[in-house]
Parts: C-alpha cells; sequence; structure tokens
C-alpha cells in the first residue's frame, strides 16, 4: 500500500474533526499520528446524502460486536459502504458507543463547552455539504471497549501506537468524516487528545461489482 502514490489528504485536529472524499475503489488510511487517539468515523454515500454508514447495520450483518479485518461496514440500506482492508493497530476498535457529546459531558459534570465528536462530526459533515437530522452511529477506530462477563461495558485505554492504521477500500462514492475523540475525563485517548491523519490511495484490489 505504501508504494501507492497519495492522492489527497487531511489533518484532523485535536479535539477536532474533518471530511475527505473517497471514490469507489480508493483506499483511505486513518492513521493514529500520536497512538492512543479515537477516531469516530462516519461516511455517507455521496450519491444520495439520506445513506450513510451504520454500525448497527454493520453489527447485524456482520452477525459480530467489533470489526473485523476483511469485512466490510454496511450502510443503513444495508449496502456495503466500506471494507476493512488493512490494520497496523493491535486490532481493538469499537461499533458499539455512540459520539460523545454535549449531554454525556454535562451528565458527568464536565462544562457544557467540552469539546466533543457529536459537534465536531455535525460541523465537519456540514463543511462537506452533509446535513444529516440526526447523527449516525459512527465506528469507532482504536477504541479499546471491552465486553465485561456481566454484560457491562468497559472502554479502557487506546492500545494503538504512533503511526499506526486502519485502511478501508471504499465500495461506493463516499464522504468520510472522522472526529479525533475529545473525551479526557478518563484517559481512553492516552493521557491527552491528539490529532489524526487521513490519506487517500488509489488502492490495489478492485471493489466489489456494484
Ligand atoms: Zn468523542
Amino acid at each position: 500500500m505504501d508504494a501507492r502514490p497519495l492522492l489527497r489528504s487531511a489533518e484532523i485536529p485535536a479535539k477536532g474533526g474533518g471530511w475527505i472524499a473517497v471514490d469507489r475503489g480508493e483506499c483511505v488510511r486513518i492513521i493514529d499520528v500520536e497512538g492512543a487517539q479515537i477516531a469516530d468515523t462516519f461516511a455517507v454515500a455521496r450519491g444520495d446524502l439520506s445513506e450513510h454508514l451504520s454500525a448497527r447495520h454493520t453489527r447485524a450483518a456482520a452477525r459480530r460486536i467489533f470489526p473485523k479485518l476483511g469485512e466490510a461496514f454496511f450502510s443503513d440500506r444495508m449496502r456495503p459502504m466500506l471494507t476493512f482492508v488493512a490494520d497496523t493497530s493491535p486490532g481493538a476498535h469499537d461499533m458499539l458507543w455512540m459520539s460523545c457529546n454535549r449531554q454525556l459531558y454535562r451528565q458527568l459534570g464536565a462544562s457544557d463547552d467540552h469539546a466533543n465528536c457529536q459537534d465536531n462530526f455535525l460541523a465537519a459533515a456540514a463543511d462537506a455539504g452533509w446535513r444529516p437530522e440526526r447523527t449516525p452511529d459512527p465506528v469507532n477506530f482504536f477504541q479499546n471497549t471491552c465486553v465485561r462477563e456481566d454484560g457491562r461495558l468497559v472502554t479502557e485505554r487506546a492500545l494503538s501506537r504512533p503511526g499506526d492504521y486502519v485502511a478501508l477500500r471504499a465500495e461506493l462514492d463516499v464522504i468520510l468524516v472522522v472526529t479525533a475523540c475529545a473525551f479526557d475525563l478518563a484517559p481512553i485517548n492516552g493521557d491527552r487528545c491528539t490529532g489524526l491523519r487521513l490519506e487517500v490511495d488509489a488502492g490495489s484490489v478492485d471493489p466489489r461489482p456494484s
């Protein structure tokens, strides 16, 4: 993958969001530049902005609660949107949690103006021309969610190291929106929140037939 020329890139600032266009067949890398940083990831079909990546549809389609290398992420119309083609991290990723949001921080006693992934998502999506009525359930790359035997959900410190990345092949023309999670009330993003980088290359594997 590294030998292929870079087509486009975008920087996601710490506690911020951003977006990048990915054409069908291209690959996008989400790079955890400094390590231990969660990447809330959203996608919308450029051909129809009412079709978006859905963690719950992916869980049902894959019969899994966490992402698996080689499998697809599905839209809310049960179509494969992105395929998980590479992962250099230890492999902990989440598709159970919603994005952090104003109400969550209020419940946890933080100030009302605490940076949050939902507002950052909505701002970045709007910048890309996507204005969803509701915030979709994201896929949270590098989020280290653990399910305890008694059913409790616990998020531990992210395991990803500096420079670790996941790569996704687009099965449709999409806009990918990513937020660098702003949660700093527990060390789930390591000792401090940091930024992410998005890189798109031409990909090497034919996309699925449409
Ligand atoms: Zn967040």
